[in-house]
Parts: C-alpha cells; sequence; structure tokens
C-alpha cells in the first residue's frame, strides 16, 4: 500500500480539506505543493459555494506544505497511518494568498510579538459529543462514562503523544457521551495546527469503532454544548510565563489586562469568526456554563473570558500555569482564523493603552443597565445574522480580515444561514453534528 501524506489547509467554514501525495515525496526533499481554487473559500458547510462570490471559476492557487507541522499517526484498526502535513495557501509565486487563515494567524502573532517583545502560548481544550456508541447512560463526569468508553481514551491520548502534542487530561463531561481532551500550550500556529489534527483524530478514532466523534456547538437543541476554550498566557525570552501580577486585580499583568480589555470590546464581532454557525447561538446562552456577555471574569465558568485558576500543590509556582481562556468559541471555527482575530482584538487593546476590564461574577441579568454599563458587560450576539452585523459594523474587525476577506467570509455565511433556514432543531444540530 503506498502511503498517502495529506497537504492540509482549514478554510473560513472551519473544515479541513487537501490534496495527497504519495509520503515517498518527503524522501526527495524541497518544498511540496500542490494545486488549490480560490473559491474552495466560499464553500458553506453544505458543500455549496456561496454565490454570489468575489472569485468564481477562475485564478489558481497552491497549498504550500509546512515541513515543521507533519502529524502523522498509526491509529489502532486503520489500514493506513494518518498523515497530514499543515499547508498555507500561497500564489503561484509562493507569496502568501491575502486569505489563507494561518498566514494570518502568523502575522498577527507577529505584530503582538514586535509590539510586546513577548510570545504568545496557547492550548486549545475541545470538549466533543460521541454519537451512535450504544453506550448506556452513564452519570455526569463519572468513572462509569470514562470506563465504558474504553479503550477510546486510551487510544486517543496515545495517539496525541505520537503526535507530541503533550496529551494531558481526558474528561467525562456533563453531557450524555460528552467527553474533553487537553493539550499542552505551544506558539499560536502550533496550537491552531494541534487543534486541526487533534478534531480529525478524534473524529478517525471514534470512526474505526463505528461511532462518530462531533465537535458541534449542539448535539442537540436540549444537549449540553461542545465548547472549545482557547487558553493564552504571555512567555518572555526565556520562555517565562510573564502573565501574572500578584499586585494587579485578578493578578492579570498591565500588559495582558490591556490584551484583555482589547478582547472584550470586540467580543460581539469576534463571535462572528470563533462561533460562526447558526447553532452556535443555541449555546451562547446564560447559565449554559459557556459565555453570553462580554464578561472578564476571575474563576467564573459563565464569564466570555476567564482568568483561570492556578494551583499552589506540591509546591508550584502559580506564574507558571497563569492563563487567560476564550470561551465563546467552537468547533464549527476555523482555529486558526478564531485566533487570529482573537491576538488582532488583543493587540488592539495594547496598542490603544487600554485599561483592564472590570471584573464580575455573578448573574448580569440581575444588575441594572447602568451597572451593566459600567462593567462592560453586554449582551452577546444571539444569532450568527446578528453577529455578523456586529462584525461587519466593527470597522477595526473589518480590518482584520480585508476588504476580499470580509466579502468572502460574510458572503459565505449569509449563504450558509440561508440554507440552513430559519428553525435551529435537532434535525439541523444532526446536520452540523455530520459535518463537525
Ligand atoms: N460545556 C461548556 C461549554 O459549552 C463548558 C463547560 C466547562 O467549563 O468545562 O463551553
Ligand atoms: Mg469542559
Amino acid at each position: 500500500m503506498t502511503e498517502l501524506l495529506t497537504l492540509v489547509t482549514t478554510d473560513y467554514a472551519g473544515i479541513t480539506r487537501g490534496r495527497s501525495v504519495p509520503a515517498s515525496r518527503l524522501a526527495q526533499g524541497g518544498l511540496i505543493s500542490t494545486g488549490w481554487v480560490p473559491a474552495n473559500m466560499s464553500l458553506t458547510p453544505f458543500d455549496l459555494i456561496a454565490d454570489p462570490n468575489p472569485w468564481g471559476s477562475s485564478g489558481d492557487l497552491r497549498l504550500l506544505g509546512d515541513d515543521r507541522a507533519r502529524y502523522r499517526v498509526q491509529l489502532p484498526g486503520a489500514a493506513t497511518a494518518t498523515h497530514m502535513m499543515m499547508a498555507d495557501i500561497v500564489n503561484l509565486d509562493g507569496a502568501p494568498w491575502a486569505l489563507c487563515p494561518r498566514s494570518l494567524l502568523r502575522s498577527a502573532l507577529a505584530d503582538l510579538t514586535a509590539a510586546t517583545g513577548l510570545t504568545l502560548k496557547v492550548s486549545f481544550e475541545h470538549e466533543f459529543t460521541l454519537l451512535d456508541t450504544g453506550l448506556p447512560p452513564a452519570p455526569a463526569f463519572s468513572l462509569r462514562a470514562l470506563r465504558q468508553a474504553d479503550p477510546f481514551g486510551s487510544e486517543l491520548m496515545a495517539a496525541f503523544g505520537a503526535l507530541e502534542m503533550e496529551p494531558e487530561v481526558f474528561i467525562a463531561e456533563y453531557g450524555r457521551d460528552q467527553y474533553e481532551v487537553a493539550i499542552g500550550p505551544a506558539d499560536g500556529v502550533t496550537a491552531a495546527d494541534r487543534a486541526v489534527a487533534l478534531r480529525e483524530v478524534v473524529r478517525e478514532l471514534a470512526g474505526l469503532r463505528g461511532w462518530r466523534a462531533t465537535f458541534a456547538p449542539k448535539a442537540a437543541v436540549a444537549g449540553v454544548g461542545n465548547g472549545v476554550h482557547i487558553h493564552m498566557s504571555f512567555a518572555d525570552a526565556k520562555g517565562q510565563n510573564v502573565t501574572r501580577d500578584p499586585s494587579r486585580p485578578g493578578q492579570v499583568s498591565a500588559l495582558m489586562g490591556a490584551f484583555a480589555a482589547g478582547i472584550v470590546r470586540h467580543m460581539p464581532a469576534l463571535v462572528a469568526l470563533t462561533a460562526p454557525a447558526p447553532i452556535s447561538y443555541l449555546r451562547l446562552r446564560p447559565h449554559n456554563w459557556s459565555s453570553a456577555w462580554t464578561w472578564f471574569g476571575d474563576c467564573d465558568r459563565e464569564s466570555s473570558l476567564r482568568i483561570c485558576p492556578v494551583t499552589t500543590l506540591g509546591g508550584a509556582d502559580p506564574a507558571r500555569a497563569f492563563n487567560l481562556e476564550y470561551r465563546a468559541a467552537d468547533g464549527c471555527a476555523c482555529p486558526h482564523l478564531a485566533l487570529g482575530a482573537v491576538v488582532r482584538a488583543g493587540l488592539q487593546g495594547i496598542t490603544e493603552g487600554l485599561a483592564d476590564p472590570p471584573l464580575f461574577s455573578g448573574d448580569p441579568a440581575d444588575l441594572s443597565g447602568a451597572e451593566q454599563d459600567r462593567l462592560g458587560l453586554r449582551r452577546l450576539p444571539e444569532s450568527l445574522g446578528e453577529a455578523l452585523d456586529a462584525f461587519t459594523s466593527d470597522t477595526v474587525a473589518r480590518g482584520w480580515l480585508g476588504n476580499l476577506g470580509v466579502e468572502t467570509y460574510v458572503g459565505m455565511k449569509r449563504a450558509e444561514i440561508a440554507l440552513a433556514g430559519d428553525v435551529l432543531d435537532d434535525a439541523l444540530c444532526a446536520r452540523y453534528a455530520g459535518i463537525y
């Protein structure tokens, strides 16, 4: 059998697509690239290209493989190794294509480092639901829920280990057949690449057992939501975490406070990119432990940007693992695009020298409008349509994608809304569960 190496890009629809070459091609050395088509970026999740779109049938691009970002693992029961190489979308002369999500993220991170002298360390934490398992209901968070999926968790952690993704925790979550995985932090591009590889491996491993795994934000309307939580900290040139300052509110450094302020300010626009499906807004509702407001919280799981707890157990240094968690994201989002936009929003806060957002814990709905305003608590958009409106009316946010990027993204998302229809029901959730 000929092992295949697939050059992959994860597009605006959050779907990983690509083309394969014989893996033996690696032995020849040199750059590896394949053809690509601009209009692919206007593909909706339902496999129909938005019409009209800025691209039409003309133009050609290349997928250019990144040899430092290859993910190869032989999964138990698979006929051949899963072998992917993250790729940038480039023009025929090798210059980055203006809409390439990986290049967008790389340039946002480079600008952040240029402005601060620091590196962003990132980890994507994923929740997902297993479908068609035939497993009986088991209590939330229980050992039984963990053991009855055996050896799925064990195979998963072994695969992440083989992929050098530093597997940390496998969790039976709150929902029926809902699980969560956490992996180690890395630089931003690597973290987003890992998120792509992680989703593919989870889905493939489930498929090899005759199950399905979905990262859709809701597998059913009344089901528990699947979040993607993006953890971020700043590291100095020596790799030391410099995010924590015990003398400040929430122990957040002045720089991270300004970064947080930019994110909170632009969050109504950001969710158009980080919670990008119509059914994402079934999850972003109050009292779901997801996020429903522009809300900076200290260890509060209802907040949308959360200061995570740190432990001093065993004499651990609380500064080492200190990080902020962006919670208003889900598995329908392209990890590179989502993180790139969050970084741009945070960098905007740093550039403008914004003050830390006020910290809040409680229920924003119990506050008067004036108190909500004082604390910067605004209800997040309640539908994808509202989120796209917030995005298009935020001129700073539009700049992150550029005119063609905005036209392509918003056009594709409006087409997706039309194809999804007005009714957010279990049938629509099932459709998304089949895609994500
Ligand atoms: N499932 C929740 C969400 O939709 C998160 C629960 C948790 O804090 O782990 O984001
Ligand atoms: Mg969780």
